[in-house]
């Protein structure tokens, strides 16, 4: 059966499913291959669940005329997302980037749904299986499609490229994250840098931040359309952001108010702003949208707990992400502030020197107490009043049974992996 044969029995259907406890009736169910698991071995319950057709590709899970055999299911649901793509031909806005690519995919799609029908990339569904599952979650009725696009080697953006075929791109910024697999900072600017050799080769439009020299240099000859601070030239020109501590962003004739704290997601909403600007969006609904859109999933969350204000930032951490959190944190004017930092992960053989570079900045500033935790902070640690090192979630946790918090502004950030959300308990 060839791709478009395929395509044809996958219009017949509801959605497209890899997981038959999430399956739907009357979908497609593509059998995975996953580490732990075969998912052909599912592909009998997928019918039995009410799915209108099996892909699977080892044939002793064959079944009957519902099963489509192919020879490798996941290269399957690839061409078949790029042959929808292709179908569909609607507008798609790609986004990569090291930091910032679900805030700014969410803030894109809230601005540009103010106008159009759009489908965006559901959650961080972003790698070689979710962006093929966004891709085919756009129908007819979609106008605009956004797609997130995340990496952490090299060819991986090309490839994805290859796929969702977007007319339209934005790279976040380059930053020092999933170090270990690009090889270094020069590694993940040529890595991320695929896609604008993508919209280059095919004549496509970039969004330029003029505030990222990176930027500007590696989008030169692309058709693009750009935002800037004071920048008369740029086609979107920024004249204020303060961060005190939700961002606040005045353009030429509006301002908008976010929800959201760290100037760098000011660096997010001009984003979606301009790509707005670009769709002709009017100001107005800009502006709603962008302030009205709260972050979840402890993404730059602001709370109070008590006496206590807390940003929770515990989604994730990397050396670049983690430097521009610290600095807004050590900004704001506010007493008693304590930093609660986890571990950054994936970094590789510069791990050390990264944790290192965090623990010298903060023995040098007495604005805030630190609490840092992990292994990799805890090879690092320094005598000094202002920190406290923990090797484990539990040593830290065993000394917050006798700490107090009382009137403090907290700052709670790390990798994924350290789960650092679970501090809240112990803030009373
Ligand atoms: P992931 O790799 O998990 O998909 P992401 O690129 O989608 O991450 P977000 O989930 O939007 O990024 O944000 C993660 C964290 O990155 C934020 O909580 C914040 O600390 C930091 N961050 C967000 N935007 C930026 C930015 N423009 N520049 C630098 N750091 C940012
Ligand atoms: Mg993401």
């Amino acid at each position: 059966m060839n791709i478009q044969d395929i395509h044809n029995l996958f219009l017949q259907c509801s959605s497209l499913s890899i997981d038959t406890r999430k399956i739907e009736r009357n979908s497609m169910f593509f059998a995975i291959k996953g580490e732990n698991f075969d998912a052909n071995t599912f592909a009998k319950e997928a019918l039995d669940l009410g799915a209108l057709y099996v892909v699977i590709d080892n044939e002793s899970y064959f079944i009957d005329d519902r099963t489509i055999l192919v020879e490798d299911s996941l290269q399957t649901l690839q061409e078949l997302a790029k042959f929808h793509r292709s179908y569909l031909a609607l507008p798609i806005v790609a986004l990569t980037g090291s930091n910032g690519k679900t805030t700014t995919k969410e803030l894109i799609n809230v601005v540009l749904s103010k106008k159009f029908k759009t489908k965006a990339t559901i959650g961080n569904l972003n790698n070689h299986i979710g962006v093929p599952l966004t891709l085919l979650s756009f129908t007819k009725e979609t106008e605009i499609g956004i797609v997130e696009m995340g990496a952490n080697h090299q060819k991986e953006i090309e490839f994805l490229c290859q796929i969702a075929q977007p007319d339209f791109g934005y790279i976040t910024n380059f930053g020092k994250a999933h170090l270990e697999g690009f090889g270094g900072v020069e590694g993940v600017i040529a890595g991320k840098s695929e896609m604008y050799q993508y919209l280059y080769a095919n004549q496509k439009t970039v969004f330029v931040n003029l505030e990222d020299p990176i930027q500007i240099e590696k989008s030169k000859g692309i058709k693009s359309f750009t935002f800037g601070v004071k920048k008369e030239s740029a086609d979107l020109n920024i004249q204020e952001i303060t961060a005190n501590p939700f961002v606040a962003v005045s353009y030429n004739d509006f301002k908008i108010e976010s929800h959201l704290i760290g100037l760098y997601n000011a660096n997010n909403i001009n984003a979606a702003t301009a790509i707005g600007k670009y769709f002709e969006v009017t100001e107005a609904d800009i502006k709603n949208a962008v302030e009205d859109y709260v972050p979840a999933n402890n993404r730059s969350q602001m709370m109070q707990k008590g006496s206590n204000e807390i940003i929770l930032d515990a989604y994730n951490a990397n050396p670049s992400s983690m430097a521009v959190a610290i600095t807004n944190f050590l900004q704001l004017d506010k007493n008693n502030k304590i930093m609660i930092l986890g571990d950054m992960f994936e970094l590789g053989k510069e791990s050390l020197y990264e944790h290192k570079v965090i623990v010298d900045s903060l023995a040098t500033q007495d604005q805030s107490l630190s609490f840092l935790i992990g292994k990799s902070f805890y090879s690092n640690r320094v005598l000094s009043d202002n920190i406290k090192f923990f090797e484990t979630f539990d040593a830290f946790a065993d000394f917050l049974k006798s700490f107090k918090f009382d009137s403090n502004t907290i700052l709670i950030k790390g990798s994924r992996g350290m789960a650092l959300e679970r501090t809240l308990e112990y803030i009373a």
